[in-house]
Order: C-alpha cells, then sequence, then structure tokens
C-alpha cells in the first residue's frame, strides 16, 4: 500500500546501526529526506520533518530506537489533525454528505464504499442522491453500486438540473426517515468556474452536514493543490484518500496534512465495497514504517465474520468435520473483506508480500474459480462427504467445471489434507506445535 515511503523509512531505519553515531544519523536522515521528496511531499514539509527527526534523536541520545520514535511521533503529529475522524452523525438526522472531487478521483466509488461502511459496520439507513448529472454514466454507475450493496438510490432522469434533483431528495430523506444522504456531485478533469458554481448551488440546496473531498492519491501535488482549491472556494470538512493501494505516493497523506489542514477521514485502498478505513495516524505510520496494523485487522475480519458461525466453524475442524458446504460459505465471507493487498498490508512484516499480491484477485483468481464451479456443481450431500464421488460423477463435474478429472482428482486430496491439517493444529497441542514451527 505505501510500497515506496514505507520502503525507504526501513532502508533508512537500518542504517542506524551503533549508538552515538552521528555519521550514521546524517545518513539515515539523508535517506528520509530523499524518500519523503521522492513521495512528493512538499520540500517545505520535509524540512521541518527532518529537523524535527534530527532534533528529538539527538535530544534523547543517538540509537535505533530513539531514531525510530522521533520519526513516529514527528510523523504522527504531522497527520493528527484537530478536527474529527472518521464519520460524524448529525445532531439532528439526517447526516448529508456532499461528495465532491474531480471527474476520475474514484468519487461515485467512494460514494458506495461509504455507504456499505454506513449500512454495515454503522447499521445506518443511507440514501445516495444521483446528483452528477454531468457524467453521462456517474447515474448507472450508481444504480449498479446501489443494487449490489443494498443503499437505496435517489435519481430523476427527467431533470438535468441537480438542484432540483437535490431539493426532491432531501425532501424524501425526511419523509423517510433516513440516517444519512450522500450527494454524489458533478464533477470535472479540472476544476473551472462552471463546476465551483454548480457546486456551490447544490450546496446551498443541500445544506450539508459536512463536505467531503475525494482525493486520488496517485496523482501526489496535484491533489493536494485541488484539495485547495475545493477549501477556498467551497469549503471541505475532510478528505477521503482514494487509490492508495495503487503505486501511490504516500507523501499525499502528509501533504494534505500539513498544507490543506483538512481532517484525512478514511482512505480507500482497492476497488472493492469493502476497501474503505477509518483513517487513524497511528496505524497509517505504523504502516508507513514497515509495521503493520493488526487492530485493522483484526476489526476488518470481526465486521464480516458472525461470532457464532465462527466457534460452529472451530468445533467442525475440531472434529475433522470441514467440508464443501463450509468452504463456500467461507469464500463469501472473505470476498466482503476487501482485496487481499490491502489485507496484507496490514499484517506486520507482509508488507513486502503485498507486492507480489498485487494481482492475485481473491474473487478473481484463476484456480478459486474452478474450485468454486466445482464445489457449486456438487450435491449438497457430495459437498458434506465427497468420498460419494465415483468416477462417473467426477468426470460430469469436470466438464462442468472445464477441467479434467485428474484436477477434481488433486483438489479434492487437496482439501481433504487441508482439512487434516486443520483438525490436528486446531487442539491445544496442535497450537503448541505450530508456535513452535513458527519460531
Ligand atoms: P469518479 O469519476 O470520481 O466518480 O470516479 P469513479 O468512482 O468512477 O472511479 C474511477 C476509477 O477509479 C474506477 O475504475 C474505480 O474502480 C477506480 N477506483 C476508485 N477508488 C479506488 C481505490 O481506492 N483503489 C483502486 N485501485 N481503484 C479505485
Amino acid at each position: 500500500m505505501f510500497d515506496t515511503l514505507t520502503d525507504s523509512f526501513t532502508s533508512a531505519i537500518k542504517k542506524i546501526r551503533f549508538h552515538d553515531d552521528e555519521k550514521a544519523l546524517k545518513k539515515a536522515l539523508a535517506e528520509l529526506k530523499k524518500a519523503l521528496l521522492k513521495a512528493d511531499v512538499h520540500h517545505k514539509v520535509v524540512k521541518e520533518l527532518i529537523d524535527r527527526v534530527e532534533l528529538d534523536t539527538k535530544k534523547a541520545g543517538i540509537g535505533k530506537d530513539q531514531f525510530l520514535d522521533a520519526m513516529r511521533f514527528t510523523l504522527h503529529d504531522l497527520l493528527k489533525s484537530e478536527g474529527h475522524q472518521g464519520f460524524v452523525f448529525a445532531a439532528n438526522p439526517p447526516t448529508v454528505i456532499l461528495m465532491t472531487g474531480l471527474q476520475g478521483s474514484g468519487k461515485t466509488t467512494t460514494t458506495g464504499k461509504l455507504a456499505t461502511y454506513l449500512k454495515e459496520q454503522k447499521k445506518k439507513k443511507v440514501l445516495i442522491v444521483a446528483a452528477d448529472l454531468q457524467r453521462m454514466a456517474a447515474v448507472e454507475q450508481l444504480r449498479q453500486i446501489t443494487e449490489q450493496i443494498g443503499v437505496d438510490l435517489y435519481e430523476d432522469e427527467a431533470t438535468k438540473n441537480p438542484v432540483e434533483v437535490v431539493t426532491a431528495a432531501m425532501a424524501k430523506a425526511k419523509s423517510n426517515l433516513y440516517d444519512v444522504v450522500l450527494v454524489d456531485t458533478a464533477g470535472r478533469l479540472a476544476i473551472d468556474e462552471e463546476l465551483m458554481s454548480e457546486l456551490k448551488q447544490v450546496r446551498d440546496a443541500a445544506k450539508p452536514s459536512e463536505i467531503f473531498y475525494v482525493a486520488d492519491s496517485m496523482t501526489g501535488q496535484d491533489a493536494v493543490r485541488t484539495a485547495q482549491s475545493f477549501k477556498e472556494q467551497i469549503g471541505i470538512d475532510g478528505v477521503i484518500l482514494s487509490k492508495y493501494d495503487g503505486d501511490a505516493k504516500g507523501g499525499v497523506a502528509l501533504g494534505i496534512a500539513s498544507q490543506v489542514q483538512v481532517p484525512l477521514r478514511f482512505i480507500g485502498a482497492g476497488e472493492k465495497m469493502a476497501d474503505l478505513e477509518v483513517f487513524l495516524p497511528d496505524r497509517i505510520v505504523n504502516r508507513l514504517m514497515g509495521l503493520g496494523d493488526i487492530e485493522g485487522l483484526a476489526e476488518k475480519a470481526s465486521s464480516v465474520i458472525d461470532e457464532k458461525q465462527a466457534k460452529k466453524l472451530t468445533q467442525k475442524i475440531k472434529k475433522g468435520q470441514f467440508n464443501f458446504n463450509d468452504f463456500l460459505e467461507q469464500m463469501e465471507s472473505m470476498k466482503k473483506l476487501g482485496s487481499m493487498k490491502s489485507l496484507m498490508g496490514m499484517i506486520p512484516g507482509m508488507g513486502d508480500m503485498s507486492k507480489a499480491l498485487k494481482d492475485f484477485d481473491l474473487e478473481n483468481s484463476q484456480e478459486l474459480k474452478q474450485i468454486k464451479a466445482l464445489v457449486s456443481s456438487m450435491t449438497p450431500k457430495e459437498r458434506e462427504n465427497p468420498d460419494l464421488l465415483n468416477n462417473s460423477r467426477k468426470q460430469r463435474l469436470a466438464k462442468g467445471a472445464g477441467m479434467d478429472q485428474m484436477d477434481v482428482n488433486r483438489i479434492l486430496k487437496q482439501f481433504k489434507n487441508a482439512a487434516k491439517m486443520a483438525k490436528k493444529f486446531s487442539g491445544k497441542k496442535g497450537m503448541q506445535d505450530l508456535q513452535n514451527m513458527m519460531s
């Protein structure tokens, strides 16, 4: 996720090996400076950062831990803002959010992600308003997204006037007791007067609780500059960084925080609806420094895993009864977790792995697709007990899933072995074995 910065930070940290070694500190600071500049952080911010890290490290006595602490404090200080964190609900519902940003920034996708977050994690009734009437496909895109996530959409094909749409949508939101209204507004390729004047009219009609600006992290300093203009012209209360999973220069977060001084509220790290997280400085600093984010991972997992179901599953694994029916169910829950790459970035020490997994997409992996096709054509009884499958059934299944019978045999065997391993490691002694193996 934060590849560029994390790599350089890790390498800067490694430069300091000895205590009281001024030369090593200078080298590490130079590395840090290079990394920040490469990550598109404004040179004034870089200077401020480096000076502070140097001063703090020297104050504490030069050493690796001291350098790390100084870096952590400085980055944290820069990223933390006095404003709100995540989503803030208005005292009187509905909470109305104006979603703004340039065309292609990921505004529409992010609107869907935010709605998913509010529905799934906050259990809120959400209405999305299609007020981007500039881009022809935007309304259709929202139709697809809202259908997929099961959230209501307000649209009106009869008008090209976004103010009319918003006014009618607000009346509907109030009478139907929606908790949150997300207004998707028009974007342009660049800022122009027409866009700003339309946004002002829509803003005045919607009377939003807050205005969010969606910034494309891939555009570096451009994103910072555009955010600044939006802030000056229509006023923004929060920034959502999209596309943080790409080869984004992580510096955009530092740039927005230090130059625009609007709180970062969420980050989007993937194309899936689940790929949105609350922006928490501690976690981001840890990830920037390659330390992972276990807390974030646990939170994400617990949001999709039903505790009762998890217990039942553990029991089944312990008894060696985990079967293909459970497998299908698990695959469905895994999908809700979002992309594999964004998950890997949260595991300490696994940041590097996420690069290898860049193109690994759980949902679209060829192997998993085949397995799913195979398992779906099995009868529930066969899924429970694959030993029921005779040769002619295996042949039929292979044909249906577009593979050889050999593949079917291989998959069945792999599954049997995996279930055996899981059973072995699920007992107390098994956990000990596993821990021994890991250490
Ligand atoms: P809009 O014109 O601002 O509404 O932009 P869209 O929502 O249509 O997004 C533009 C493209 O960026 C689409 O292909 C999205 O799938 C993609 N996108 C949006 N957010 C993310 C993200 O966090 N990560 C990645 N990898 N792609 C994203």
